[in-house]
């Protein structure tokens, strides 16, 4: 072999060499930026999808957290026994079984939603190290919530045995104080008694109502119907009379008890909750408008919140819709549905001048010393009408209260507003489900509210003592 092929060889030799050796790092590369993405991106979805096997090997490995109320009450917790085996307890039982959830046969509640902050773990590395030596589990962080023991402990005394959903927050941060909703089940007794639980359609005991529960909105739809009036150039002073009843295609529409309202301006046809004024404005409304105005409300719509189980609202008139369902519609029956987490939303932006703010639950994650991990601060989600509106809004939900169908709410405490509502879910049945959405101000906080019994009776009073004490509380300290 002479000198010149001798080089040639090693020269393809090299050029082997380097491939490979690029082939590598651009191997490697990739796999670390994909572990960078993951981590950064990825990781926190991957852990909180109910069932993988990441998750269940951190399970493996770390303790599962407790979950608090805000002032530090335990609502979950896990206990270990000599073989490492974990078991889920929840101390105060059935009163948060909604909104804590459940850990069994997969996830709800905020035991889905906050899976990944529960079984990360900030632990001291050193006793880490110690623990993962002795084969002992790690123990993962505490979720701290906005739950307020209390105010959950009054809705859930108030509603007695009805069905029903309460829930209220503060609208000038999003912080969702109360979230009850009935019937309730045990957490701690779930496992057991599943196919009982499940297999109970009649009242369907795993659904949070609050978040899931659809129900048509009642008188409290008089707010949108109001909105959208104002915008199309309507006034608080318009004068509007009231026979007690009207006829629309042949079918014919009731005040409550029939009441003749008789004249009176926007503002006395809401406080008296006037069907006949609404529906008549509902008719005279740009459907498309109106139509619009419900969606900026969040109609139809994906809700800005923190919780990833919800039902979206619906609002289905436009141009086509006959108008006996357009007057039907706007004073709150015909075919829209919605949640009383978005009622609450709808109020919560009246009460904070236009402005919702995002609902949440998780206030931060800390470590076993008390050490914040980390925190979610209240977040603008979306303005859903200008101040001007949201102050002529608050006019017509103030006279409720001052001379309208809430006159129990008056107080020295606070100032309240709201709208009361009465839900047909059954025409042939003497009971309906009974609303109250509003929220009170004191002049140095706000708390919005929404509540739903279900099957009340017709004067839709049902609802309102359950809110006079959550504001009795919140306003008295
Ligand atoms: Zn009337």
């Amino acid at each position: 072999m002479n000198d010149k092929k001798k080089h040639k060889k090693r020269h393809s030799r090299n050029r082997e060499f380097l491939v490979v050796t690029y082939s590598f790092l651009a191997l490697f590369l990739c796999l670390s930026g994909y572990l960078c993405y993951f981590i950064a991106y990825q990781s926190s979805d991957f852990i909180t999808s109910s069932y993988n096997k990441r998750a269940s090997a951190l399970s493996a490995t770390t303790i599962r957290g407790d979950i608090l109320a805000a002032d530090g009450t335990v609502l979950a917790t896990s206990s270990v026994d000599e073989n490492e085996e974990e078991t889920r307890e929840y101390p105060t039982g059935e009163l948060f079984s909604h909104v804590v959830g459940y850990y069994y046969n997969g996830r709800s509640g905020l035991e889905k939603d906050a899976n990944y902050l529960l079984l990360d773990s900030h632990e001291d590395y050193l006793e880490q190290f110690q623990y993962t030596l002795q084969g002992k589990k790690v123990q993962g962080d505490s979720v701290v919530t906005t739950l307020d023991t209390n105010m959950q402990q009054i809705a859930y005394n108030d509603m007695g045995n009805y069905n029903a959903a309460v829930i209220a927050m503060d609208p000038e941060t999003g912080a969702i104080l109360c979230m009850l909703s009935k019937p309730f089940f045990d957490p701690n007794t779930l496992k057991d008694q599943w196919e009982d639980v499940v297999g109970d359609a009649s009242s369907s005991r795993l659904i949070n109502r609050c978040t899931q529960g659809l129900y048509a909105p009642g008188s409290t739809f008089k707010i949108v119907t109001a909105l959208a009036y104002l915008r199309q150039g309507g006034s608080l002073d318009d004068t509007f009379s009231c026979s007690g009843s009207k006829e629309v295609n042949g079918l014919t529409f009731h005040c409550y008890n029939g009441t003749a309202h008789g004249s009176m301006d926007l503002r006395k046809a809401f406080a008296k909750s006037c069907n006949v004024t609404f529906g008549t404005i509902g008719m005279n409304l740009d459907l498309d408008d109106y139509h619009k105005t419900a969606e900026d409300l969040l109609f139809n719509q994906d809700l800005p919140v923190q919780m990833n189980v919800y039902n979206t609202s619906s609002f289905d008139v436009d141009r086509n819709t006959a108008s006996d369902l357009v007057f039907q519609t706007a004073f709150g029956q015909g075919h829209t549905l919605v949640t009383p987490l978005h009622m609450s939303m709808i109020v919560s932006a009246i009460a904070n001048d236009g402005v919702l703010m995002r609902p949440y639950l998780i206030d931060h994650s800390q470590n076993m010393q008390g050490v914040v991990v980390k925190e979610f601060h209240p977040e603008k989600a979306k303005t859903l009408m200008t101040t001007e509106e949201a102050a002529q809004l608050q006019e017509l939900m103030r006279g409720v209260v001052t001379s309208g169908t809430a006159t129990a709410l008056n107080s020295d405490l606070y100032e309240a507003y709201g709208k009361t509502g009465t839900a047909e879910f059954n025409a042939d049945k003497e009971e309906a489900h009974s609303w109250y959405v509003g929220y009170a101000t004191n002049g140095s906080k706000k708390l919005a509210i929404a509540v739903i019994v279900e099957e009340a009776d017709r004067s839709s009073s049902m609802s309102i003592p359950v809110v006079k004490d959550i504001f009795d509380y919140y306003f008295s300290y």
